[in-house]
């Protein structure tokens, strides 16, 4: 049928790219399902240009790599609707942990103003940690480093990750599999954003506090090269890739 472009170990997914047109991606979707009924243990996606220009850009390389924001064009999120967003959530995990004293887990940095404003509204004892990570290209299979490991003692403990945004989902699933190695008495995951239409890896979100299209975002912890990050709403930046 075809063989697939590249092998993600860490994920165990085959990725196949395809630059073609809408009515031929049409097509080789249907390949991928069928490839998918007839070998059910094979983890495979397909990747359009677009996205893979997007994933490019998280490690600096390809086009999208050397582009720079100029300001915000839209405002996605308000600081009201975003508090009305935290809110809703902190209310529904304040129910859910009730007597279970969860350890709120956030991976540095884009969390920042989220677990900040939620921990205010939830009103049952908890306890925090930080990761971080990075991205990075090298010969290792892992593209994803953790620079900062957590310093609680999770097993046995209820752990609720709590993420900015969860885009391909390849960093969550991987600081996921790393996690519950620990043990932990149940892992959940919360994120402010969701951005399903490029997820790769398969995961599962208990709060949500939006769904986005598929622009990138800045703002309320977000950054654009470490840019933006203390806007008080969520908004779309002016992207242009310079040329000399
Ligand atoms: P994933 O591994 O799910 O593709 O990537 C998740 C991480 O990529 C997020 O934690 C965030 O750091 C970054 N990211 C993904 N989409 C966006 C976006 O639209 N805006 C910003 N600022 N970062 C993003
Ligand atoms: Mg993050």
């Amino acid at each position: 049928m075809f063989s697939p472009d590249f092998y993600l170990p860490a994920l165990d997914l085959y990725v196949e790219l395809t630059t073609m047109k809408q009515k031929l991606i049409t097509h080789k979707n249907r390949k991928i399902r069928q490839l998918q009924e007839l070998y059910p243990d094979i983890n495979i996606t397909l990747m359009n240009k677009t996205n893979y220009d997007t994933l490019l850009a998280k490690y600096g390389v390809g086009p999208l790599g050397q582009a720079s924001a100029h300001g915000i064009k839209k405002v996605l999120y308000s600081q009201e609707q975003i508090d009305e967003a935290v809110s809703e959530i902190a209310t529904r995990i304040s129910s859910d942990y009730d007597g279970k004293r969860p350890v709120f887990l956030g991976v540095q940095r884009g969390f920042i103003c989220f677990i900040a404003d939620l921990i205010r509204r939830i009103n049952i004892p908890l306890d925090i940690d930080f990761m971080a990570i990075s991205h990075y290209l090298g010969d290792d299979t892992n593209t994803v480093k953790i620079t900062k490991d957590i310093d609680l003692d999770i097993k046995g403990r209820h752990v609720l990750l709590i993420e900015d945004i969860i885009d391909t989902g390849m960093t969550l699933s991987l600081i996921l599999r790393h996690l519950k190695k620990r043990s932990p008495a149940s892992l959940e995951v919360c994120t402010l954003l969701d951005r399903k239409t490029r997820r790769i890896a398969d995961i599962a979100i208990r709060y949500t506090g939006f769904s986005v299209e598929d622009e990138f975002v800045v703002g309320y912890g977000l950054d654009y090269k470490e840019e933006y990050r203390n806007l008080p709403f969520i908004g779309i930046p002016n992207i242009s890739v310079d040329c000399d």
